[in-house]
């Protein structure tokens, strides 16, 4: 029988990755992910699955993002029960966001019953928190680097990819065929995670193509912007406010100014992590630092945890975050969310952005139109909880941090990978840069490419 797949996300855009693989007798899905951006795209995830989902006999998740694995608890209710595969960190990180995502769902569902914008009546959360704890138990951690049997006549192996903790390429071997899934490919040289793994190539390579017509801004160093930025900043007497996603980002951070306060190029004030979710996912960085890199696992041989820095607080509840508005030193604050999209850091942002003393530093993407572009186009007042806030903090930015690889880096980790592969469809990336990334690695490598549409089945 022939191996199909079908792409059921991650296909004409870069959210959503659902993969249905079948042998023709098995079925499977690799990742289960949720469509964000667009409504165009939002309003797939309330479709029912194209797919009988008690027919799926196990889910491998490349990684704990929610737009790989947000879809699991919503399919639950049409049958999906099959164990849910993937790397040990992968497992604790997915636990973690699956149970915020359910709760998350359910307040967007009460928002919209209390401003009357919503198609369901009453409004409906697409799953809830107890669904998504009643998924995470059918998670199933397996070993990196070994062949997993995942289901009759199916193995699967996951290789380290950079990213996020726990990120893996799967390569599957089923049918007399072999499938490599790129998932999410990550930097080479991030702090404490392994620099994308070459794995040997076979019959299909899906290749994520997020930034495969761009090149990430490699003009200056982390470093020393945050230390001009926070040294600026503690001179005024000022706070440095700095919103972060909480998986990833933040562990990067901590690793950064550890590495500051070390070489004593800022001086140690306090830094103050301000979200729930970013200390549990902290936490999780630091229990598997058998996926570390060299450079990290030498600095714990030498005694030094990567994300410990002297003076830092991670706060938890509500009180003790709304206590840190009294706190006049200087300090860095950390807080979620890190696209100012709601979460603690708006409360924060209120208290300190009209002080001229106090920095916001962004570390990542600010979308046209969000709360933080309109801040780093420099206007004079903010809209914040129906009320107008006057700006008179310094905006800084540390652009260039992505956890996708660019271009160039997407091409070194096909470049490493022994093999050429049969056929390649790229996968993961708004049309035009997908496009151009399939072009780019039929000029470069010479390889075979496609560019996968949404809902297409091929044959491999
Ligand atoms: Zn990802």
């Amino acid at each position: 029988m022939p191996v199909t797949i079908t792409f059921l996300g991650a296909a004409g855009t870069v959210t959503g990755s659902t993969y249905l693989v079948s042998d023709g007798t098995t079925k499977i899905l690799v990742d289960c992910g949720i469509f964000q951006g667009n409504r165009e795209w939002r309003q797939h995830n309330w479709d029912d699955p194209s797919f009988n989902s008690s027919e799926i006999s196990a889910i491998l998740l490349t990684h704990a993002h929610i737009d790989h694995i947000g879809m699991l608890p919503r399919y639950q209710k049409f049958g999906l029960n099959a164990p849910i595969y993937s790397s040990p960190a992968t497992a604790e990180l997915a636990e973690l966001l699956l149970l915020d995502s359910g709760r998350l769902q359910e307040e967007e569902a009460s928002y919209r019953s209390e401003t009357g914008r919503s198609r369901h009546h009453p409004p409906l959360p697409l799953y809830t928190e107890a669904d998504a704890q009643e998924c995470v138990k059918r998670l199933r951690p397996v070993a990196i680097n070994s062949d997993v049997n995942v289901s009759a006549g199916i193995s699967a192996r996951w290789s380290p990819m950079g990213h996020i903790l726990g990120a893996c390429s799967l390569t599957l071997e089923l049918g007399g065929k072999r499938i490599v899934f790129s998932g999410d490919i990550g930097r080479y040289g991030e702090p404490v995670l392994l620099d994308p793994q070459p794995v040997p190539m076979g019959d299909l390579l899906l290749i994520e193509s997020t930034y495969g017509d761009r090149l990430h801004d490699h003009s200056h160093d982390v470093h020393d912007i945050l230390a001009d930025v926070i040294n600026k900043t503690t001179k005024r007497g000022g706070v440095t406010l700095i919103p972060s996603f909480a998986v990833g980002r933040t562990q990067s951070l901590l690793y950064y100014l550890r590495e500051l306060k070390a070489a004593k190029r800022i001086p140690d004030i306090p830094v103050i992590i301000d979200s729930p979710m970013a200390s549990d996912a902290t936490q999780i960085y630091q229990r598997h630092a058998n996926e570390y890199d060299q450079q990290a696992r030498e600095l714990l041989a030498r005694g030094f945890q990567p994300f410990q820095l002297p003076k830092m607080y991670f706060v938890r509840g509500r009180d003790e975050s709304i206590a840190l508005n009294s706190i006049q030193e200087p300090m860095v604050l950390i807080s979620a969310s890190g696209m100012l999209t709601g979460g603690r850091i708006l409360h924060h942002l209120k208290h300190r952005v009209s002080d001229r003393r106090n920095t916001v530093l962004f570390v990542g993407f600010q979308p046209p139109g969000s709360r933080g572009d309109w801040l780093k186009q420099g206007n004079s007042s903010l809209r914040l909880f129906g009320e107008e806030v006057s700006v008179g903090a310094e905006i800084a930015e540390i652009s260039g941090l992505s956890a996708h690889g660019d271009r160039d880096e997407l091409l070194r980790w096909c470049r490493s990978c022994p093999g050429t592969p049969s056929s390649v469809g790229v996968v993961h990336g708004e049309p035009e840069s997908a496009q151009a990334f399939a072009a780019t690695l039929r000029s470069e490598l010479g390889w075979s490419t496609f560019v996968a549409a949404y809902k297409q089945t091929i044959t491999v």
